[in-house]
């Protein structure tokens, strides 16, 4: 069928569909202090949304457990609650994107933490014709960030978590499912949680003005349940049973 079409006009229609690769991806930052529900809520965005998750505590959990360099240096800074540098981050998010380029948008989990990752992030997407469509923060009390986070267990091989009072495992300290031991996150204690607040407040709630001029802030009450707060998202994002 293109057999007609001159070749000039050919090349010109290819390079403006490449620049538009990715335009129409919806990427979602999911925003809020230690303890929110990020991490929960992320679950279901991904599986129901099928975007690609990026958790920059995650990735460096990893690199800390699988004991390189880059692990070796970051662990003292996690486990003190301190943010890792703006660079080390970067290069997790641009890797982790360049290696999934055909996801239909990417769930940013923990990212950014400054004003300055979020322009990184924003010079990032733009190299792909692509920007943020929502940001979703979980605005909790800090009552409840406490609660949440000194009771909170996890299994690590299969990442399922548990709370000493909200939903304990049917056995103390095991795993419903493999009946392996849970452990608890070395920076989830009062005294790492004190400076990973302050670190919240000081570093990354400026954030919300960032994106509140931006219109793209979408502030929900995270001290409900989760069960509310995923129905407001499914609200706002216009999925699931709201539609
Ligand atoms: P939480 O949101 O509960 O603090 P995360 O798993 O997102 O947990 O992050 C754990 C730790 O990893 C942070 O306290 C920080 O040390 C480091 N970290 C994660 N994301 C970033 C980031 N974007 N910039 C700098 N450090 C980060």
């Amino acid at each position: 069928m293109f057999e007609k079409v001159e070749t000039y006009k050919l090349l010109a229609e290819l390079r403006s569909r490449a620049s538009r690769v990715g335009e129409g991806k919806l990427n979602i930052l999911l925003f809020g202090a230690p303890g929110c529900g990020k991490g929960t809520h992320s679950e279901w965005l991904k599986a129901e949304m099928g975007l690609c998750h990026i958790s920059t505590g995650d990735a460096l959990r990893e690199e800390i457990a699988s004991g390189s360099e880059l692990g070796k240096k970051v662990e003292g800074i996690l486990t003190r609650g301190e943010l890792v540098d703006d660079q080390t981050v970067l290069d997790i998010v641009a890797g982790k994107m360049a290696r999934n380029p055909k996801a239909p948008g990417y769930l940013l989990d923990g990212y950014p933490r400054t004003l300055e990752q979020a322009r990184s992030l924003d010079a990032l997407l733009a190299e792909k014709n692509s920007r943020i469509t929502a940001v979703l923060y979980f605005k909790a009390s800090e009552d409840t960030l406490k609660f949440r986070i000194c009771g909170r267990r996890i299994h690590k091989a299969s990442g399922r978590t548990y709370h000493v009072v909200n939903k304990p495992p049917k056995v103390e300290g095991k795993d419903d499912v493999t009946g392996e031991d849970l452990m608890q996150r070395p920076d989830d204690n009062e005294q790492s949680l004190v400076t990973r607040l302050k670190t919240f407040y000081e570093q990354t709630a400026p954030l919300l003005d960032y994106y509140g001029e931006q219109h793209i802030l979408n502030t929900f009450n995270a001290d409900e349940e989760a069960a509310s707060v995923k129905r407001d998202v499914q609200a706002v994002l216009k999925i699931g049973g709201q539609q």
